[in-house]
């Protein structure tokens, strides 16, 4: 995993940077939503984290470790750290025949028959997860792939899994845009997903 994206920084998590502008995901994820979901709630996961592991023996750790080793507020706040900073570097502009690239495309069709039978198993499971939490694609130490429901502030680390591509489904990541509109919200999302960086993920293992 990228280890910028789980550092902290002179004992500190921030807010990572966005690879693309703000607009630049429209109309799958509107400008202001970037501005509260990046801006506001992501920004406050950062800080709370900050504030409860000074002092502790979470302090100096990365997210990963932190996550594998904490529960209640110290795994909540980590836990939504990691899947945010993974979610927000994931993106870039829209694309009309947005597909996946080189050894994991290869994968995923190897896996799932196609990659539209992939999206569809991937769509089902995000619109299909009750209450919030995320719907994530990872591999495991074999390049073997897993879809997989995580609740809440779950993360596939938890169960030894690399995580390449998730789709946040807590209503905060699409209601200002989409309103009660799941699934309108995550086909959407397929035109923006960076699918070389999900390959830079899936080799980096
Ligand atoms: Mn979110």
């Amino acid at each position: 995993m990228d280890n910028t994206l789980i550092t902290p920084a002179n004992g500190r998590f921030g807010l990572i940077g966005l690879p693309y502008a703000q607009d630049a995901l429209e109309p799958a994820i509107s400008s202001t939503t970037i501005s509260f979901h990046y801006g506001k709630h992501l920004k406050a996961y950062a800080d709370n984290l900050s504030g409860l592991v000074a002092g502790t023996h979470f302090e100096g750790k990365n997210l990963v470790e932190i996550v594998r080793g904490s529960e209640g507020a110290v795994f909540n706040n980590a836990g939504q750290l990691l899947n945010h900073n993974l979610y927000f570097t994931e993106f870039r502009a829209p694309r009309e025949d947005n597909r996946p690239v080189g050894r994991l495309a290869e994968a995923i069709d190897a896996q799932f028959g196609s990659f539209e039978s992939f999206k569809d198993e991937f769509s089902k499971k995000g619109a299909g997860l009750f209450g919030s939490g995320w719907v994530w694609l990872s591999s495991d130490a074999e390049g073997k792939l897993h879809v997989t429901q995580e609740p809440n502030a779950s993360n596939p680390v938890l169960k030894g899994l690399n995580p390449l591509i998730t789709f946040d489904v807590w209503e905060h990541a699409y209601y200002l845009d989409y309103h009660n509109r799941r699934p309108d919200h995550i086909a959407a999302l397929w035109q923006i997903i960076d699918w070389d960086e999900a390959e830079k993920r899936f080799l980096s293992k």
